[in-house]
């Protein structure tokens, strides 16, 4: 793709389109996928295309159980691969837990691809200088990632087919589960299965904005960056009793804030 200028109104938007297309030409991507990105785009188009203050506090507070968690575990799927595998793996290398490859369209052959672009990323990333603040050997942690989902061995109850599959050494046997652009199907399933939930959807009318325990509404790669710095810098801060309900009403109220500008 010819380089886009750094003065380009939409440089970012155009880049994540990019990683979409790519990421589908490589046999990564479910077709459905371009839709889920489209749908993303359409609603960060009207929150300014900005982490609001809203989303600010949601993944502080999302920092703050994932810290608390006793087994945490980041869930991706092909979208946030290749939109923010790169975040993931900070932060799991950070919270010390693994990352599972969960997808809805389930094959065997993006399964695997996902996960060796995830394993060639853990390389690059374990060369790199630690984020700020961190304390400890960066690249120990970053190898230590475990990356899942090849071979799942977990059913979640209440869903039938591929889609319930997962693994005990991740999802199944966590209690704190971030996860971006999930289904709210699935998203359910995991709430009544007693886990923590926390989602990161630009959208915050769909089911799983609704259904989370904590909703980030905001752009993924953009929250990775949010909640990493939370993690490093905001050690003292700890869960409250959220109110998901208030806090997606004040993201469909910055929406008409923003418009209104
Ligand atoms: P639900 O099943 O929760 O009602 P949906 O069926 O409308 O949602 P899905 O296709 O299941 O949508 O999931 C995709 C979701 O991910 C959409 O809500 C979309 O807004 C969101 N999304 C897409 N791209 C991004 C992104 N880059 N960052 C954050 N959210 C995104
Ligand atoms: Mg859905």
């Amino acid at each position: 793709m010819a380089r886009i200028p750094d003065s380009h109104p939409r440089k970012n938007s155009l880049e994540s389109r990019q990683k979409i297309v790519d990421g589908s030409s490589r046999g990564l991507l479910a077709d459905s996928a371009m839709i889920a990105h489209g749908r993303g785009e359409a609603f960060d188009y009207l929150l300014g295309e900005k982490t609001t203050k809203t989303a600010r506090e949601a993944s502080r507070e999302s920092a703050a159980r994932l810290r608390n968690a006793r087994r945490p575990v980041i869930s991706v799927n092909g979208n946030t691969v290749v939109l923010a595998g790169e975040g993931a793996i900070r932060l799991a290398a950070v919270l010390g837990c693994p990352i599972e490859v969960n997808l809805y369209y389930r094959t065997p052959s993006r399964v695997k691809g996902l996960i060796s672009l995830l394993e060639d990323w853990k390389l690059k990333l374990s060369e790199e200088d630690a984020p700020d603040g961190f304390i400890g050997d960066w690249k120990d942690s970053v190898d230590g990632v475990s990356i899942l989902g090849d071979s799942p061995n977990f059913k979640i109850d209440g869903l039938e087919g591929p889609r319930s599959k997962c693994t005990i050494e991740g999802i199944g046997g966590s209690d704190t589960v971030l996860v971006p652009l999930e289904d709210g199907d699935r998203c359910e399933a995991l709430i009544s299965l007693g886990k923590e939930v926390l989602v990161v959807d630009l959208n915050p009318l769909s089911r799983s904005s609704r259904m989370a325990t904590v909703t980030i509404v905001d752009e993924v790669s953009r929250a990775f960056d949010v909640i990493l710095r939370y993690l490093l810098d905001d050690c003292d801060y700890r869960p409250t009793e959220w109110d998901n309900g208030k806090s997606l009403k004040e993201s469909l109220k910055q929406i008409g804030d923003y418009l209104s500008e």
